[in-house]
Order: structure tokens, then C-alpha cells, then sequence
């Protein structure tokens, strides 16, 4: 089961402005595969997958990059982010009934208390941070250190970066 709260479609991102005409989840082949595996895996423990965002187009990345050129928090353009790859995903944990399940922070909070190795924050926040991440890496993601969110398909790094608009057809 799958949730999506796809912000660049919406205001509600650090822009604070839609960069998405729709608000959809693309992901290479390979890359949706696992996460449908994945989402078995999270079901039988009382979960669902909330997707931020997965397929980025590289214009919307050259505007992200224009608003926050730090690398730490967003890929530089003329490399590419994985999610301009098709094969990241932001993605959260909520309950089977699209409930919030707590993460210590909002996505796209860039800070010390999204990083993945802060363990300053509430038992509860990381407990299910490691939820999220054993079961993610489980099925070939790898975390990146300064987004809990932030999940990169194995072995994908090296795609080819597209550019094609999130189309509402
Ligand atoms: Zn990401």
C-alpha cells in the first residue's frame, strides 16, 4: 500500500511553490519493482510507504539548485541528482491508514535532526527510523547521511539523467 504526498506538486515545499504540473511517482522499472517489494515487507509490519518524491525532472533541479546551492541538501545540476535518474526515493513511513508516523522532522528539513546518524532525538522517532531503514535497505537502498528520508537504489548512480515533465496524462 502506497500514500503519496508528492510536495513539489504543491506550495507546501521549501520553494513554497509548485514545480510539478501533477503530483505522480515514476521510478525506472527496477527501481518500482523494489519498491512494491518493499511495500509487502512494510504492510506485514503494520506500515505503509508515503512517497515526497521520486522521479525529478533536471529543470526542477536547476531550481532547487538556484535556491539552496548546497550539495549537502541538493544535488548540483550539471551532475545530477539520483532522483533525476529515476531511482531515488523520498519516502516516510504511516500507518496502514495514511496516519503520520513520527520521523523527528518534516521532509525537507535541512538540518542536524534529519541527519541519520543524530541520535539526539525521541526513542520513539528513532525506532522508527530504523524501521524505515532496515526495511529499505533491505530491499537495495541506500541511506544518504543528511536526509532520513532519502533512499538511492543500488547501483543506479550512473543512469542516465532525463528530463521529461511530470505529465498529468
Ligand atoms: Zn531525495
Amino acid at each position: 500500500m502506497f500514500y503519496l504526498d508528492i510536495r513539489y506538486a504543491t506550495a507546501n515545499n521549501f520553494l513554497k511553490e509548485p514545480l510539478y504540473d501533477c503530483a505522480k511517482c515514476l521510478l525506472l522499472p527496477e527501481v518500482a519493482e523494489a519498491v512494491i517489494n518493499a511495500s509487502y515487507y512494510f504492510c506485514d509490519r503494520g506500515y505503509a510507504l508515503k512517497f515526497f518524491d521520486c522521479y525529478r525532472p533536471l529543470s526542477v533541479q536547476k531550481q532547487m539548485w538556484e535556491k539552496v546551492p548546497n550539495p549537502i541538501y541538493v544535488a548540483d545540476p550539471a551532475v545530477g541528482s539520483v532522483h533525476n535518474r529515476g531511482a531515488a526515493v523520498d519516502v516516510t513511513l504511516a500507518t496502514l491508514e495514511g496516519e503520520p508516523v513520527a520521523m523527528g522532522t518534516d521532509y525537507d528539513f535541512f538540518g542536524k535532526a534529519a541527519h541519520i546518524d543524530n541520535f539526539n532525538l525521541p526513542e520513539e522517532v528513532l525506532a522508527n527510523r530504523k524501521v524505515l531503514q532496515e526495511g529499505m535497505l533491505y530491499f537495495s537502498f541506500a541511506t544518504i547521511q543528511s536526509e532520513w528520508w532519502h533512499f538511492n537504489y543500488k547501483n543506479k548512480s550512473g543512469a542516465p539523467v532525463m528530463d521529461a515533465p511530470l505529465s498529468c496524462k
